[in-house]
């Protein structure tokens, strides 16, 4: 099967790859469409990190490994031990893969489980025609559920359990700070949650219209406003009883602090790549709580119903499609032919697609910006490339055609690149 095969850092290659082989409880997936995720980038980019060059201890897989973690696909193939789905089934997948029999899976802590194995990481995953999975990770799909719908499953399964973990209340004035994806998947859930306002918290205007689009109460542009007195009037003089901290830094940490009141409860899911200093008796003195969040535990069937009945909306999240055989982006990113728009800070640019021979349009704002999956090394790489490359990308696209404006335009500033690897299997 073809497939995109990491093979260690800055080494990923569209290749011929053997089909994994199956167990009595797996299923063959025809993949249909994946996300890409900050964390696959960063692997690519200063990894190995995930993706180990030793076998896993209970995989055995090791590079070169086919990543991704965030898709959806078509069974079809079941193991004997397989009753609950056949050929044909539509499906997401939970790409924790656990062992289902230790203390941590018992009690549904599953992400906890100390032999889980992460499908994209330590065993095949979405870049590729087919993928063979655990049937236990696999979710039907509902009836107004498209595959390309299904590949968001995971980041909102991730919004939808650091909810659960803050222990939200219906009824309750929340904040998101950070508007990347796990931000506007934060926010639709808190709206599907019951919330009576949520305002999002954002440095980059460009992403007011999504958040607004996806049900922010109050876009609050941080560079630009005084967040706090912001908060503070749009709730009649108090803070918000819940914030969601979803871009990973200090910053955003304090800021998620500052806006809370007293008794408040704020909600940890981006990753700081760095220990700080921090002065807990500002927290103790007001009783607030901290919640802390990772990944998911059995959150995609509920995501799965949320959407179908439009709760949640998927669509506005995703912004580029591109068939696995053109999804050179990874390797362009290699040259890093990367230029600075102006106006957009770093949301976007331009990488050479090499192997393509020709220019390339390759949007990476949540590769950038992603609230979750940051680290310092990935920003100060990026830092170092924007600093040495040709420092205006306008005029420099030789896409025939072209026209960025209207590209720019059409661009969600803060998401993923999409693959949509249907096209592959259809030889398209
Ligand atoms: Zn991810
Ligand atoms: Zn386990």
């Amino acid at each position: 099967m073809k497939a995109l095969v990491f093979h260690g850092n800055k080494d990923l290659r569209y290749e011929d790859f053997p089909e994994p082989k199956m167990t009595t409880g797996d299923v063959r997936l025809r993949v249909k469409s994946s996300g890409l995720c900050h964390t696959d980038f960063n692997e690519y980019v200063n990894g190995p990190f995930h993706v180990s060059a030793t076998p896993h201890h209970r995989t055995g897989r090791s590079t070169p490994l086919v990543l991704g973690h965030e898709f959806s696909g078509e069974v079809v193939e079941v193991g004997a031990d397989v009753n609950r789905l056949r050929a044909g089934d539509r499906v997401a997948v939970n790409a924790v893969d656990c062992c289902r029999q230790c203390e941590f899976c018992r009690r549904g802590l599953l992400i906890h489980c100390p032999a889980a194995a992460t499908i994209g990481f330590s065993r095949d995953g979405g870049y590729a025609e087919y993928a063979v999975v655990p049937a236990d990770c696999c979710h039907a799909l509902r009836p107004n559920v498209s595959y390309r719908a299904a590949a968001v499953v995971e980041p909102l399964s991730v919004a939808l359990h650091s909810v659960r973990r803050a222990r939200f209340e219906v009824g309750s004035r929340a904040a998101v700070v950070g508007g990347g994806t796990i931000g506007l998947c934060t926010l639709q859930v808190l709206r599907a949650c019951g919330s009576v306002d949520v305002c999002v918290i954002e440095k980059s205007a460009a992403k007011r219209r999504f958040a607004e689009e996806l049900g922010a109460s109050e876009f609050i542009h941080s560079e630009s406003s005084d967040v706090q007195k912001a908060v503070l009037e749009r709730n009649g003089g108090m803070r918000v009883d819940f914030a969601f901290e979803c871009v990973g830094s200090e910053t955003g940490l304090q800021t998620a602090l500052a806006v809370t009141r007293p008794g408040g409860t704020v909600c940890l899911s981006g990753i700081i790549p760095h220990p700080m200093e921090f002065n807990w008796n500002d927290v103790l003195s007001k009783e607030k709580t901290i919640a802390t969040t990772d990944a998911y535990n059995d959150e995609f069937p509920v995501v799965i119903a949320m959407l179908n009945d439009g709760r949640l909306r998927a669509e506005p999240l995703v912004t580029q499609t591109f068939p696995l055989k053109d999804a050179f982006f990874f390797d362009a990113l290699r040259g890093i032919r990367a230029h600075q728009h102006q106006d957009a800070r770093r949301d976007e640019f331009i990488a050479r697609d090499r192997f393509m021979g020709r220019w390339r349009c390759v949007f990476v704002a949540c590769l950038l910006n992603s609230g979750t999956r940051n680290s310092l090394a990935a920003r100060k790489l990026w830092d170092r490339s924007w600093a040495t490359h040709v420092p205006s990308s306008r005029g420099n696209c030789r896409t025939p055609g072209l026209d960025i404006a209207a590209w720019k335009r059409q661009m969600n500033p803060r998401l993923a690149v999409w693959l949509s690897t249907g096209a592959v299997a259809s030889g398209k």
